[in-house]
């Protein structure tokens, strides 16, 4: 399936501490025929960590790159890919958590880069506790212990005061204590880890973009045959089914070739497929 593309047999690496690869790299020999690898050397918390010890700088995108070029400078395989996660308050629906992920694949040879960007679903949240309330409710939304906690004091930004990575429900409550004692409040903050190896709901996100990556890395430019010819931009203006005005949804898709500029327009709707009129600024001002 995979002979004939330009990636197929080469190793790539990726820097992760947090077991990614044990996803990805089935993923990428499925669909690439790409060894995937961990670029172990590489301390990926110098490009920040979700719980401030060190701040990100920069864009997603900027640090995936990151970590694709150290992954790269590490193992010398001529691909390295970056992964990066954010989380946090949805933008457009309030009290509702959303993150997003990026999977970055870089071509040092060819100096090329093709990345995967989506929101996905998360369990992402956090509480402020006393240590004699209950916890049971919030452990069983975020499905604790099969996803792990954080805990630290609350009203406190000492990165040293925080305890990762926990799983045991005896030493959630031991670390309440602890953690809340130090806390001119009397309450501790429990959040989730989201770090992938111990966020399964993360993990299964890092996993479904990796196919999408790999997919869209399969489809070469038919112009110059560079891996990742794909969507790039939409085009919107389907007409009114009422009055033919241009509405703002979407008629066509058009892929694009980073290498060449190779455009396609794809996806067009049919003459036949109109736009309901409550979606057109004529017919529903
Ligand atoms: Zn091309
Ligand atoms: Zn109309």
């Amino acid at each position: 399936m995979t002979s004939g593309h330009p990636y197929c047999g080469s190793s790539a690496s990726i820097a992760t501490m947090h077991g990614k690869e044990i996803v990805m790299a089935p993923i990428l020999y499925h669909w690439l025929g790409v060894h995937l690898v961990c670029a172990e050397q590489v301390n990926t918390d110098v490009f920040g960590t979700f719980t401030g010890e060190i701040p990100r700088t920069g864009t997603m995108l900027e640090t995936a790159r990151k970590k694709a070029q150290a992954a790269i400078d590490a193992t010398g395989c001529p691909i390295g890919l970056g992964s990066e996660g954010s989380f946090g308050p949805d933008p457009d629906v309030p009290f509702l958590a959303s993150g997003s992920e990026i999977i970055l694949l870089y071509d040092a040879y060819r100096d090329h880069e093709i990345y995967i960007h989506r929101k996905t679903k998360t369990n992402f949240d956090h509480i402020a506790i006393h240590p004699d309330q209950d916890l049971t409710r919030f452990l069983l939304r975020i499905g604790f212990p099969v996803h792990a906690v954080i805990i630290r004091p609350e009203a406190c930004n000492e990165p040293r005061d925080v305890i990762k990575g926990l799983r045991d429900p005896d030493a959630v409550r031991a670390q309440i204590k602890i953690m809340a004692a130090r806390s001119a409040t009397g309450r501790a903050i429990v959040q989730t880890d989201m770090r992938a190896h111990l966020n399964p709901t993360r993990m299964k996100s890092i996993g479904s973009i990796a196919r999408r990556l790999a997919l869209r890395v399969r489809r070469l430019c038919p112009c110059c045959g560079l891996p990742g010819f794909g969507p790039v931009d939409v085009v919107r203006g389907l007409a009114c089914a009422d009055c033919a005005t241009p509405t703002s949804l979407i008629k066509a898709v058009i892929y694009s070739c980073r290498g060449c500029s190779h455009r396609l327009v794809r996806h067009e709707r049919p003459m036949t497929h109109l736009a309901d009129p409550r979606y057109c600024p004529n017919c529903n001002p």
